[in-house]
């Protein structure tokens, strides 16, 4: 079986926001081969499709009439190895998760900070996941994609992609243009070196008295810090961070540390800082903040809840609620992380 059809399907469990959106048609593929049959008969020319991962950076506003496209080719392989490092080839449709679970199992190093990002492995290069320090494009090799336009397969290596702070070629120039098929790591076998430079993480080994962590002893702690920070979508919809942390000149920040000394500031590139948005969120009093069925997470500011029966523009408008009261109080224009699918 290469790719499923569903009619008029309910896509209220595959986004981690719980939206009782529904879509025309749910395509579900399992192989590049599934993506070619398709293009064969003539899918992409009449169809514009909304490709979807795993659901969890995403705002389906309303029912989709377009087609939707779900990625679910699977699959783990090594492709190459020599001494130090191991290139690992994994499916777009595997959980990324359980690809950082299998690498830490092997004691491969260079994604164990990345663990317990929802989603899939095609999806993790569009934003260019991140978290503890880490981001993918440090131990990204290539990916290969499906151009549906031309239908043909394409290969992107790591200086073609365009990775920035939560950001690719993938999210601007080449939005919808691509399936990401498969992607292609480069972990480390020998000589990797933990990366622990992350605050939290620093903190949460100190305390428990882990002197030279190993690449389980991160995964481990990495796990733990998340369950306690974050609400797991299974029992509280939401998309992880709603808006990106913004990125301003120094003066910017100077400005706002007049009446608020404790802003927090992180260096960023070109000499400009990143300002935590959960800081400027909180401030404007949104943190655990409830209107309707939509709230902001008690725990932290920057994750927008679905309290039970939202719907997506409920979440939009509470979103943009939020924004302006952020712009009015500090002059800051948040932008959504999440993708706003219209
Ligand atoms: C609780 C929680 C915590 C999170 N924590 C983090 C975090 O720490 N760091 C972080 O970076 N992100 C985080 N996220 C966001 C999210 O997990 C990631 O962005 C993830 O990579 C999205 O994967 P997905 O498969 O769910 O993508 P989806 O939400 O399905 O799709 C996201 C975008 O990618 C496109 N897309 C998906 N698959 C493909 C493909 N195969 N080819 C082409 N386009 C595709 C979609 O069209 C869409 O535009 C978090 C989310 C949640 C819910």
């Amino acid at each position: 079986m290469t790719y499923t059809i569903t009619e008029k399907a309910d896509l209220t469990h595959l986004n981690t926001l719980g939206l009782p959106v529904i879509a025309s048609r749910l395509i579900e593929v399992f192989s590049l081969s599934g993506l070619i049959t398709l293009s064969e008969e003539g899918f992409f020319r009449k169809e514009n499709p909304f490709i979807l991962g795993g659901g969890s950076n995403i705002l389906l506003k309303r029912d989709l009439k377009r087609p939707v496209l779900k990625i679910s080719i699977t699959g783990i392989r090594v492709a190459e190895e020599n001494d130090e490092d191991i290139l690992i080839e994994t499916g777009a449709g595997e959980n990324w998760h359980k690809l950082v679970a299998w690498a830490v199992e092997r004691n491969y190093g260079g994604i164990e900070n990345l663990a317990l990002i929802p989603g899939t492995v095609g999806a993790a290069p569009i934003q260019n996941i991140g978290a503890y320090g880490v981001e993918l494009e440090q131990v990204f090799e290539s990916l290969q994609c499906y151009d549906f336009l031309n239908d043909t397969e394409k290969t992107f290596r790591r200086e073609e992609c365009g990775f920035g702070y939560r950001d690719s070629i993938f999210k601007r120039e080449l939005k919808h243009r691509f399936i990401i098929t498969y992607v292609t790591l480069r972990l480390k076998k020998k000589n990797h070196i933990p990366n622990t430079s992350y605050h939290a993480l620093a903190a949460y080994l100190e305390e428990k008295n882990v002197i030279n962590p190993n690449v389980g002893d991160v995964f481990d702690a990495v796990v733990a810090i998340r369950r306690s920070k974050l609400p797991d979508p299974e029992l509280l919809g939401n998309a992880g961070s709603f808006f990106k942390n913004p990125v301003v000149d120094k003066s910017i920040h100077q400005r706002i540390s007049k009446d608020y000394p404790e802003v927090p500031a992180y260096p960023a590139a070109f000499g400009q800082v990143k300002i935590p948005a959960g800081w400027l969120i909180e401030k404007a009093g949104w943190k655990g903040r409830k209107v309707g069925n939509v709230g902001t997470y008690e725990n932290q500011a920057l994750v927008i809840v679905n309290h039970g029966g939202a719907t997506g523009e409920e979440i939009y408008n509470h979103a943009m609620r939020i924004k302006e009261s952020v712009k009015n109080m500090f002059g800051v224009e948040l932008v959504p992380e999440v993708n706003v699918v219209e």
